[in-house]
């Protein structure tokens, strides 16, 4: 923790961590802010930023805090009486949840006279719990400030939104999407395939759980390893491999994504699009190689929209195990 945390969001935001350094500086700081930006754009580490800068001892020239002393590493530890964080337990956050934030709120400050509430992902909140918090943001008492962060703005209530100050994060580059994809957990190995079918990190990392992302790398690399080389066994392999891994309509999407990326992935390489860095398929880069040079890009474009066709049928009612199947039959009979 520390300093490098500290770098790490100042790097992040750096025009928000600034912009927030110096409001704390001219006193101007509001009682109620809403942060609302894609999950790993940083809107807790900017919400503890900022509650280090309120506590520090030590704040340097530029206006940010040390990140060492007892008051910032309280803060980074979630440890501090006078800064209290919620997250969702689970799916939501729940009244008792906010119970215990409103019984914090009406505490006066443990140490000093200040206190900060963060609330991460504040749509989680059900109703009742939100309208707790409200009324606490209408009356705000004494020095108190909340910052409630969420990735979906539309699922806030709007006496909410109407009265906290709407901060918008901006969206993530690719490189630091990928490096906050992997702070959070993700393997190095499949985060670019991850990034093929989402930017939300909180999804990542459900794919993730159970090595369930490898897998369907390793399945989708199989089936396409099956179909450049016209192996007819690559309709079987629907069964024996795809199917045991897309158990609901969430994880059968995945599939067929990665199913395009893969292709999408061998289109680029004609164009020299992508390095081997951003590969989403690394394992597989000896076949998409190979495949390259044998298939052409017609191909690999009429074979790219018969995965986008067969994601359109996908999302009506049809069975995936016959749709996937039938999509692999195209694909052989385009490569034929
Ligand atoms: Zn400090």
């Amino acid at each position: 923790m520390s300093k490098e945390a500290i770098e790490r969001i100042i790097t992040k935001q750096p025009k928000l961590a600034q912009h927030f350094m110096t409001v704390i500086g001219e006193n101007e700081l509001t009682h109620a802010y809403l942060f609302v930006g894609e999950s790993g754009s940083g809107q807790v580490a900017l919400a503890e930023l900022i509650a280090m800068r309120l506590f520090c001892h030590n704040v340097d020239d530029t206006g940010m805090p040390c990140g060492v002393c007892y008051e910032c590493q309280r803060i980074q530890t979630q440890e501090h009486p006078d800064v209290v964080e919620v997250k969702p337990d689970g799916q939501s956050i729940k009244v008792d949840q906010v119970r215990f934030l409103k019984s914090e709120f009406s505490k006066s400050a443990v140490e000093g006279n200040q206190k900060v509430f963060i609330v991460a992902d504040a749509e989680k909140m059900t109703t009742s719990a939100a309208n707790s918090l409200l009324k606490f943001i209408e009356e705000p008492t004494g020095n108190t400030i909340a910052i409630l962060t969420t990735s979906n703005r539309s699922l806030i209530l709007p006496t909410i939104l109407s009265r906290t100050q709407i901060v918008e994060f901006p969206k993530l580059s690719l490189t630091q999407l990928r490096e906050s994809a992997i702070e959070s957990g993700i393997a190095k190995s499949t985060v670019n395939l991850a990034m093929a079918i989402t930017n939300d990190i909180e999804q990542m990392k459900q794919f993730s759980e159970n090595d369930w992302l490898a897998q369907v790398q390793v399945a989708v690399g199989k089936w396409f390893s099956k179909l450049t080389q016209r192996d007819d066994m690559a309709v079987i392999q629907i069964a024996t491999d795809i199917m045991p891994l897309a158990q609901d309509k969430a994880s059968q999407q995945v599939i067929l994504d990665a199913m395009t990326a893969i292709w999408h992935e061998t289109l680029n390489q004609h164009f020299q699009l992508k390095t081997a860095e951003q590969s989403a398929f690394p394992q597989q880069k000896a076949i998409i190689d190979k495949a390259r040079l044998a298939i052409n890009q017609r191909q690999l474009i009429s074979i790219i929209q018969d995965c986008l066709e067969t994601r359109r049928e996908f999302l009506g009612n049809i069975g995936f195990q016959s749709i996937v199947e039938s999509l692999t039959l195209k694909i052989l009979s385009q490569l034929a």
